[in-house]
């Protein structure tokens, strides 16, 4: 199998290891697989009596064929191990009637980066090796929060890689800094910035096209290399958890082979719900893909109207992880819809003008397999309070998005077969609102939501955020945004 750009004709010929070292393609473009594998019905009985790491390794063998699938069951077997992912990888839990949560947060950070960034970091390593590379790759980060932490645990420890994290000294949440300050591993580094979270996105990118740092780094054995979302070491590993849910679907009896099923995705930079997508053109027998967005809900107008227009008022929501307005993989889809041609048109447009539109006879094509529905902050908080009173499922903000927008598809098309839910963030991650919807005035403060939630839920708060106050503090280093490259030499030493 081999790997192509979004925006080029050309023959693919780059290798799974190849673009999961490389992140983006030369032109700019996102790596995408000249062909999709198949999934047959045989295949899927074997798979549901199969664990989650072995479901993982014979789903990502298809795509990554220059990785035996003895190296991948290794790496999949050591990536959701019971350890980190307590109570399963992705496990499905009935909220009510045919509403299955697909609950992705029970790794060792407590949301669902962690699908992803507890086993790139290990192909990674093996692609350094598979291309002959000799160096070390360092891993730059600028983070608003989630993607910090997950990246700093995923790449902890792992051979021939070191990962330094850049956040903005005021931007993240209480819970947020201490889980990054807090970090254990020999190869990890943290530093806050002043500055807001655009100055250390910039201040990464400067870095990354800085021919000089290039040198200084290369003269020390190092190379720069990303955990950026749009890596297809990124995407290919959410495919297994789509799959994975039919198996279990099957298992407890609630479809039989063959019977189709929807999947609703709390939607941000489009990875996750892209993943379902490619599941589904596997031949994961998947109807409609929901797309659920927050009051940023620039998908939800594309999906409606085929126009994607950024130019419009961006808000600060309490499902922080899907405040975006472009959502890059949104670029694959346009891809397999309308080809590489159009695709790179379309991108060239919203780089100039902030503004695409694509033709009716493309839409029609999306629209076959997506929708869009949005939820904003009153009804996001209105659906956490009746999803916990109602059913007794505690969600969390992302998670309640997407449960809104399953019940706005249900009223509008009374369509009756399951509905597979993402949950990508466990409540305890975001307390403070958590608790605010459902016992209706706020907790002393951001670290009391913790406690506040667990006594009045009778939950228990996940092992990741558990004690998290009384963890030795091992990085409070603080620099200007200009000077981050300067912190990186110094931890390179
Ligand atoms: C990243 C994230 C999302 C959005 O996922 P995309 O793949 O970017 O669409 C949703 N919820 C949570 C909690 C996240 O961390």
């Amino acid at each position: 199998m081999f790997y192509k750009s979004t925006r080029s004709n050309e023959k693919a010929r780059n290798t799974a290891a190849q673009v999961i070292k490389q992140g983006l393609a030369d032109d700019g473009g996102l790596f995408v697989p000249e062909s999709i594998p198949s999934l047959t019905a045989k295949e899927l009985e074997e798979m549901c009596k199969d664990s989650y790491p072995v479901r993982a390794a014979r789903i990502l063998s298809k795509f990554l064929t220059d990785y035996t699938y003895e190296e991948l069951l290794a790496d999949c077997t050591a990536a959701y191990d019971e350890k980190s992912f307590v109570g399963g990888a992705a496990p499905l839990r009935n909220i009510h009637d045919n509403f299955e949560c697909l609950e992705l947060w029970h790794g060792p950070t407590a949301a669902f980066k962690d699908m992803a960034l507890q086993i790139m970091p290990r192909l990674l390593s093996r692609a350094l090796v598979k291309t002959g590379e000799e160096r070390t790759a360092l891993i730059l980060v600028a983070t608003s929060g989630d993607t910090g932490k997950a990246a700093l645990e995923g790449y902890k420890d792992v051979d021939r890689v070191k990962i330094m994290v850049f956040y903005p000294v005021d931007g993240v949440s209480r819970v947020q800094k201490l889980q990054m300050s807090t970090q254990t591993g020999s190869n990890v580094n943290v530093c806050a910035i002043r500055g807001n979270f655009d100055d250390a996105q910039n201040g990464v990118k400067e870095i990354f096209a800085d021919a000089e740092m290039a040198k200084a780094l290369n003269d020390k054995g190092y190379f720069f290399s990303s955990a950026n979302s749009i890596n297809w070491g990124r995407l290919a590993p959410q495919i297994v958890y789509y799959v994975s849910a039919y198996c279990d679907l099957l298992n407890a009896g609630k479809c039989k082979m063959g019977d189709a099923f929807n999947v609703c995705v709390p939607t941000g930079n489009f990875g996750n719900i892209f993943a379902a997508y490619l599941a589904k053109l596997m031949g994961l027998p998947i109807a409609k893909l929901i797309c659920a967005s927050n009051s940023n809900n620039i998908l939800t107008d594309f999906l409606k109207t085929g126009t994607y227009d950024r130019n419009r008022d961006f808000y600060l929501t309490m499902s922080p992880s899907m405040d975006i307005l472009i959502s890059s993989n949104l670029e694959r889809l346009l891809y397999f819809t309308a080809g590489s041609e159009k695709t790179a048109a379309y991108m060239d447009a919203l780089k100039k003008n902030g503004v695409y539109s694509v033709e009716d006879d493309v839409m029609a094509k999306i629209k076959e397999n997506f929708i869009g529905y949005y939820a904003d902050e009153k009804e996001t908080a209105k659906t956490i309070r009746e999803t916990y009173d109602r059913y007794g499922y505690l969600a969390d903000t992302h998670t309640a998005v997407a449960i809104s927008a399953a019940n706005q598809y249900v009223a509008e098309t009374g369509d009756a077969l399951p509905i597979v839910i993402d949950s990508t963030a466990s409540p305890y991650k975001f307390a403070n609102d958590v608790y605010l919807a459902v016992a209706g005035e706020a907790a002393e403060s951001e670290l009391a939501a913790l406690d506040a939630l667990s006594a009045r839920t009778n939950t228990e708060i996940p092992y990741p955020l558990a004690g998290l106050a009384n963890r030795q503090v091992n990085f409070t280093k603080v620099v200007d945004k200009t000077e981050m490259s300067a912190a990186v030499l110094e931890y390179l030493g």
